[in-house]
Order: C-alpha cells, then sequence, then structure tokens
C-alpha cells in the first residue's frame, strides 16, 4: 500500500515537475478583466513571473463593481451557467467559496406569473425534455416541433454552417416556440438578435448546457458584487504569489526588440523588458497595439463590432418577483432580476436590455424612463407605491456582435506576443467563460511555446 502511494506521489511530483519551466519567463498580461486575470492566475501556477497591465484604477474590465455617488454597483447585471467549467475552476482557484457567492436554481425561463420553462432538477436530458413537454403555454404541435428540432440538431452533433443565422436555423420551428424560447435564450446568450446571430455559435452553447452534463444549464447569478466574485480574490492571490500588479497604468506601447541572435528579452512594454506579452485588453486597444508588430492580426481584431446592454437600477418597495430571474413580455428590457432574493436589499431590482444599440438614440433619462414604466407595467399592480430609478448604466461595447460567419483572430498573435479576451476564437460567444478560456489558453500557450 505504501509502495503504491509512493509510486502515486513520485508520478505526480514528475507532472508537476513537468510543468514547471527550467526557467521562469518574464511575462506582460496587458489588461486586467476577466481574461488577463484568468491568464496571470495561469502563468503563475506554471512557475512564470507576472506583471499586469491596466489603465484602470481596479482590476475586473466590463465584469466589475463601480462606484458611484450613490454607492456600488456593477457595471452590469452577470449571470453564469452550470456549464462555465473553467470559470467555476478559476474561482475555487483564487480561493472562491461557489456555494457563498453564487445563488444555483436549475434552469427557470418563467414570466413575472412565474409560467414558463421550470426544470426541477438537472441530471440529464430527460429532465430538460420533460420540462419542455410540460410548458404549460404551448400547444402539442409546439412542443412536437421543439423535439423534432432537438433530435435533429443531436443527430448533426450541434454543427451546422457558420453561416446560418439563429433565425435560418429555426425557419421550420413553431413561432411559439420561437417567440418563447429561441429568441430570448439567443439575446441573453449571444447579446445579438437572432436574425443576425451566428447559429453555431447558438448550438454550441445549447449543446455545453441545455444538452450538458449534469447541472450545466443550472443558472448561477452572484450574490455578491462582480469584483468580490473574481477580481478582488483573484488579485489577492496574485500578490501574495508575487505577481506585480500595475493597475491605474495604461500600456502605450509594446516593441519586438528580439533580433535573432542574442537571448535577451524579445519584448518591452512601456519600455520594460519581458520575454513573452499576453495582450488582454479590448479588441480595439489589441488592434491599435499590433498594428505595425503584426498588421493581419491588428486587421481581423479591428473589424470585430460591438453590440450594448444597459443595466437599470430599480426600487419597487416591497416587491418580491415570483422567481431571481423573470423574463418580461414587452421591451426595452427583457429580464428583471429580484436582488432582494439575491442577498441584497428588499424590491431592488435590476431590469436588462440586451441588444441594446437600437435604443442608442436614447438619452440615459429616456432609457430609463421606459424600464420604469415597464417595471410597472409588468411588475407591479395598480396599488404598488411606483417604481424608483436609482441610475442606468449603459456599456455601448458590452459584447461582441457574434454574428453569422463571423472570424475571430487566434490566440497567437506573432513568436511570442499572444491575446487573451472574450472576442479570441473559440466556442463560446461574449462571456465570462469565453474571457477565462482564452485567458488560460493565452498562459499555456506561453509555457508550451516560449520556454528555453
Ligand atoms: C452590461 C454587461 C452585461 C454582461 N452580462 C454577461 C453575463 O450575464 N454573462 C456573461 O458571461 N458575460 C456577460 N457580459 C460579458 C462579460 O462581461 C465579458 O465577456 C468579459 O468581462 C470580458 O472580459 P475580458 O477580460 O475579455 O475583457 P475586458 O473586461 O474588457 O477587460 C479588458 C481590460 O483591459 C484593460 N485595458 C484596455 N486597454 C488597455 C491598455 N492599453 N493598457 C492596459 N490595460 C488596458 C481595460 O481597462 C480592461 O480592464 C456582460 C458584459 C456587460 C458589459
Amino acid at each position: 500500500m505504501d509502495r503504491h502511494a509512493d509510486a502515486v506521489a513520485r508520478t505526480l511530483s514528475a507532472l508537476q515537475g513537468a510543468q514547471r519551466p527550467q526557467k521562469a519567463l518574464r511575462v506582460a498580461v496587458v489588461g486586467a478583466g476577466w481574461a488577463g486575470l484568468s491568464a496571470a492566475v495561469t502563468g503563475v501556477e506554471l512557475g512564470h513571473d507576472i506583471t499586469v497591465f491596466d489603465t484602470a484604477a481596479s482590476p475586473g474590465g466590463r465584469a466589475r463593481v463601480v462606484e458611484r455617488p450613490d454607492g456600488r454597483v456593477d457595471n452590469g447585471q452577470h449571470i453564469l451557467i452550470g456549464a462555465y467549467q473553467e470559470t467555476l475552476d478559476l474561482l475555487s482557484t483564487v480561493g472562491v467559496d461557489l456555494g457563498e457567492t453564487l445563488m444555483r436554481q436549475p434552469l427557470a425561463l418563467v414570466n413575472a406569473q412565474g409560467m414558463g420553462l421550470k426544470l426541477k432538477q438537472h441530471r440529464h436530458l430527460g429532465d430538460v425534455l420533460w420540462a419542455l413537454l410540460r410548458h404549460p403555454s404551448w400547444s402539442i404541435r409546439a412542443r412536437a416541433s421543439l423535439w423534432f428540432h432537438s433530435v435533429r440538431w443531436l443527430r448533426q452533433g450541434f454543427q451546422c454552417s457558420p453561416h446560418t443565422t439563429v433565425q435560418g436555423l429555426c425557419r421550420h420551428l413553431s413561432p411559439q416556440v420561437y417567440a418563447d424560447l429561441i429568441e430570448p435564450l439567443c439575446v441573453a446568450a449571444l447579446n445579438t438578435p437572432a436574425d443576425a446571430a451566428s447559429a453555431s455559435i447558438f448550438l454550441r452553447v445549447l449543446r455545453d448546457s441545455v444538452f450538458g452534463l449534469p447541472g450545466s444549464c443550472d443558472l448561477l447569478i452572484p450574490r455578491v458584487h462582480l469584483s468580490a466574485l473574481l477580481p478582488d480574490p483573484a488579485t489577492s492571490w496574485l500578490t501574495s504569489r508575487g505577481a506585480q500588479l500595475l493597475y491605474g497604468t495604461r500600456v502605450h506601447s509594446i516593441e519586438n526588440v528580439q533580433d535573432g541572435q542574442t537571448t535577451g528579452p524579445a519584448w518591452r512594454v512601456n519600455g520594460h523588458p519581458f520575454d513573452s506579452v499576453i495582450l488582454a485588453c479590448s479588441a480595439p486597444e489589441a488592434a491599435r497595439l499590433t498594428t505595425s508588430i503584426a498588421p493581419q492580426w491588428a486587421q481581423q481584431t479591428g473589424l470585430i463590432e460591438f453590440e450594448a446592454i444597459a443595466t437599470a437600477w430599480v426600487q419597487c418597495e416591497g416587491l418580491r418577483l415570483a422567481s431571481p430571474m423573470v423574463m418580461l413580455r414587452s421591451g426595452p428590457a427583457q429580464f428583471a432580476f429580484d436582488h432582494g432574493q439575491l442577498g441584497g436589499p428588499q424590491g431592488q431590482l435590476t431590469l436588462v436590455a440586451s441588444a441594446a444599440k437600437a435604443h442608442d438614440a436614447l438619452s440615459s433619462q429616456e432609457l430609463g424612463a421606459q424600464m420604469v414604466a415597464q417595471a410597472s407595467r409588468e411588475l407591479l399592480s395598480d396599488t404598488d407605491p411606483p417604481p424608483r430609478l436609482r441610475c442606468v448604466l449603459r456599456d455601448r461595447r458590452a459584447t461582441w456582435v457574434a454574428s453569422a460567419g463571423l472570424q475571430r483572430p487566434p490566440t497567437q498573435v506573432t513568436s511570442g506576443l499572444y491575446a487573451a479576451g472574450d472576442y479570441v476564437d473559440g466556442p463560446y460567444p461574449s462571456t465570462l467563460e469565453a474571457a477565462v478560456r482564452s485567458g488560460r489558453a493565452a498562459a499555456r500557450a506561453v509555457h508550451r511555446n516560449d520556454t528555453r
């Protein structure tokens, strides 16, 4: 028994040794969003000297808390799902208690009355199909149409032409199922209207969530501010392991200084020497920094388009929604979240308007007023006190547009230079999981390619 345990320990230590580089590389990570933090944590785990730069004074990028005169609010309401395996793994690595920080519930796409698609649990595909069968407002024909389509997608391995849109994919689906399920799911997952959205990305999300492992379509809604979810714990984890975090420091320039003969550092970032660089900043910034180093990569990255999300924080005294997240019938918002059920004050809601580019012409005040009117109309009765608008946060570059046929740039920009970010080529749309995966992939690529 002891000999067996020794052998296991030796194998483990040999494997760990194989992961450790003979010489630690000096790696610059440009950007401390979720992609940059993921790259930095993985880089440290692989034994490298990591320096992280971020323009902002605090980490987290698009998924962080913002300070306002009336208190702290998240930059935007975020949800995760059980399929976000790499994100959950990263949170655990930096010491986050998943049970404390995330409210986990089986998938529920319900309206303000609590009616709609509701799973009791997600152990296997049968649970999903049973919930679809029991949908309270779909005709038998509508349910049969969804069954037929689901079986077809399964048989095709959830693959289709990269040029097909979600609308095209579902053109023979019951209009009722399309309006009640596909359109809201598409806009929630891809933040792109179904008539433009990539069907292959949508099918990949369906495959990994609804048709994935047990619990993969569970909703995980943060009970804490976004900064407390990853950016702050990751910052403490990195600092305690010797990484340098230069927040409040914009990277103006990167230069390739390798002459092909000496073995010194290959890169200068704001004039400081590094062996490798991971660009984990926004796509436009990555394109700017690489214009003269890798023009083709920069051009492809510069073509990425963005879609907006607006989040209204609204106070509705004494209100408790039928579920922590409910779907709305009209517009501008598609979903409302009840923070009273998520550890926040009773009656505090967020209303989320995805694919919000359509509202660009409205001022924040006008958009906020429309969302308050929507809350009154859809969530409150005539006798309830009127809702109060606290603020509207708009991010005009919330996510990249997941349009059919889009070609995303690869992780490797050129030798010794890598990119991480939710826009980098990968299976997922513009999400935390895409960001985290890309960060890990970039750090592993540095380790694999650049360790000498
Ligand atoms: C309102 C809103 C709602 C969302 N909802 C969800 C959701 O429900 N679920 C989900 O999974 N995803 C959601 N997303 C998307 C998710 O937030 C992003 O996919 C993710 O945060 C992207 O992370 P990133 O690290 O790739 O990029 P970013 O977060 O943009 O990070 C880039 C970082 O680089 C820094 N930077 C830029 N230029 C430089 C420079 N020159 N030098 C140094 N630093 C620089 C920036 O300051 C920033 O911190 C939402 C996004 C928004 C805005």
